[in-house]
């Protein structure tokens, strides 16, 4: 696999960081997961606006124009072969020549950008969206900066794990009694004709395809209704469902062992899939 880091096109093997690195010793950085369907990038546009947004909230310098980043990605994906896949992106405060808390100068110590290609042949085809996910639900200690898409990742991978142990395949987290959001997913009911996610806030990640789902739901004639919702409101609800740039749209099938309706994915958020996906695939560039 061809891999990229820092203005070279590079073998895996060869791609080098140092130990110094801020995200190898303080999780300073940002990332973004672009899928791959057809060869071509879904919602690239989106995902660069929020890379940008959490680069300024970290005051990080941008490592270079988000149309340089475009090309980049672009040429992965044809050096790599995707067809169907994810192309991942990390951006990180650099590696100054020591460890210390405090952040360096950007002119000292440049971003260090990394992108690579995952190969994920039928990735919309996925067995996972006919048969629907189980989670369970467990409290959310992460920080209170979840807006920003940080390679803080070890709590989502400790929910991953809990729920994998459960027999589950994801975690809801919970806050003040309120479903926040999934370990690496936006989080969604459905009452009739209602679609119920959180509004955003710094209590969950704004993620790009919500924004599509929620316009999308919405030119489809179903309601929007952005609130808080509790585990329980979740466990009676008609359907469930998540959304990611990776999972697209999949259905929630059981929550806490609770199954919902007959266990098998609701009718609309499999139209939502498929609408989603269809409208998607339109638009990749
Ligand atoms: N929430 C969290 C915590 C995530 O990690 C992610 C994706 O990684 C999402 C939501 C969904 O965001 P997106 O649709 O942009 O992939």
């Amino acid at each position: 696999r061809t891999v990229f880091l820092n203005g070279e096109y590079l073998p895996e093997t060869e791609a080098k960081v140092s130990i110094f690195d801020r995200a190898f010793l303080m999780a300073d950085g940002v990332y973004e997961v672009t899928s791959v369907l057809g060869g071509k990038l879904i919602d690239f546009d989106g995902h660069a606006r929020r890379l940008q947004r959490s680069l300024d909230e970290l005051q990080m310098p941008a490592p270079c124009s988000m149309d340089a980043l475009l090309e980049i990605h672009r040429e992965l994906v044809r050096l790599n072969g995707i067809e169907d896949g994810l192309v991942y992106l990390q951006v990180t405060r650099g590696a100054p020549g020591d460890r210390d808390f405090t952040w360096p100068d950007p002119e000292t110590c440049p971003p260090t950008l990394v992108l690579f290609t995952q190969n994920k042949p039928g990735l919309a085809d996925s067995p996972a969206a006919k048969a629907g996910i189980k989670v369970i639900s467990i409290e959310d200690i992460r920080w209170h900066r979840r807006d920003i898409k940080t390679t803080q990742l070890l709590y989502p991978s400790m929910g991953k794990m809990m729920a994998k142990k459960a027999g589950a395949d994801d975690a809801w987290m919970i806050e003040d009694g309120f479903v926040t959001e999934g370990t690496s997913n936006n989080a969604y009911i459905i009452k009739g004709n209602k679609i119920i996610t959180r509004a955003l806030s710094n209590d969950i990640l704004h993620g790009i395809t919500r924004a599509a789902v929620l316009r999308f739901a919405q030119e489809a004639q179903m309601e929007v209704e952005e609130r808080n919702f509790t585990i329980d409101e979740a466990k009676e609800a008609d359907e469930a469902f998540i959304s990611s740039a990776s999972m697209f749209v999949m259905p929630v099938v059981e929550i806490d062992g609770v199954t919902l309706g007959d266990g098998t994915p609701g009718t609309r958020a499999l139209r939502l899939r498929e609408i989603y996906l269809d409208e998607s695939r339109k638009a990749a560039i």
